[in-house]
């Protein structure tokens, strides 16, 4: 009897010890926000956007907001949260992780929609863009106008929204399209960070000539590749 006792108690105890130990090793097993690698080179941009400013831009800001979106989430089960789902809730959620989260996400889009080789716009999001806008022109004069036109810091979009339309809209700070604050909610297909940062080393106070520049090196075939699956990923 005693030794039955004995032998639940060592076998609770064993139990116990598993369920923190692996406990344990799943907080330690950093979270699933990984800093993303660039696909090309820091100078790769110029003369768009020049090799000073995406150094700065990349390895400081960018890596500031992850290290510090990290350090919002740590120990919380926002570190295996995807993304998506964290600004689906945003509102639940401090001001840490807002800005840090939305300045961590919003940059990874922004580096993946550039690029050195240009291609042309594959043919279904043009035909997207030509439904929503008439044409790529439009829509070009419609995105400029809205990025030239956030007041202070901020970020300008295309978005999808259910149903298929393609809407352009701003967000202030680091917020985004995702985030159940924002006014025009959508999946986000192309993005411009026009926070000075972005463009003030060369091109000072011409945010204009810095957008422009900006359409020679849009990655249309990222775009294209998100549209794809923006339907499945949108805010409801
Ligand atoms: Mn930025």
């Amino acid at each position: 009897m005693k030794n039955t006792y004995c032998a639940k108690t060592i076998f609770l105890v064993l139990m116990l010890t598993t369920v923190f130990l692996v406990q344990g090793s799943a907080q330690n097993d950093k979270s699933v926000h990984q800093f993303p690698e660039l696909e090309y080179s820091l100078d790769a941009l110029e003369p768009y956007i020049d090799a000073e400013t995406m150094n700065l831009h990349y390895n400081k800001h960018h890596k500031g907001y992850h290290n510090k979106f990290l350090a919002a989430i740590d120990g919380t089960k926002l570190e295996t949260t995807p993304l998506n789902e964290i600004f689906y809730n945003i509102s639940k959620y401090d001001d840490n992780v807002r800005n840090n989260g939305g300045g961590f996400y919003n940059h990874m889009l922004y580096w993946e929609n550039l690029t050195p080789d240009q291609g042309k716009i594959p043919a279904d999001l043009k035909s997207a863009i030509d439904k929503s806008f008439g044409n790529i022109v439009a829509f070009k004069e419609k995105f400029n106008e809205v990025a030239s036109s956030v007041f202070g810091s901020g970020w300008a979009w295309l978005v999808y929204q259910p149903g298929g339309k393609l809407v352009v809209t701003s967000t202030s700070n680091q917020d985004n399209p995702l985030m159940d604050i924002s006014d025009v909610r959508g999946m986000p297909l192309l993005t411009i960070d026009v926070w000075e940062h972005a463009y003030y080393l060369k091109y000072q106070n011409k945010r204009g000539d810095y957008i422009s520049s900006f359409w020679s090196v849009v990655n249309w075939e990222v775009v294209a590749e998100r549209l794809k699956f923006a339907d499945e990923n949108c805010p409801k």
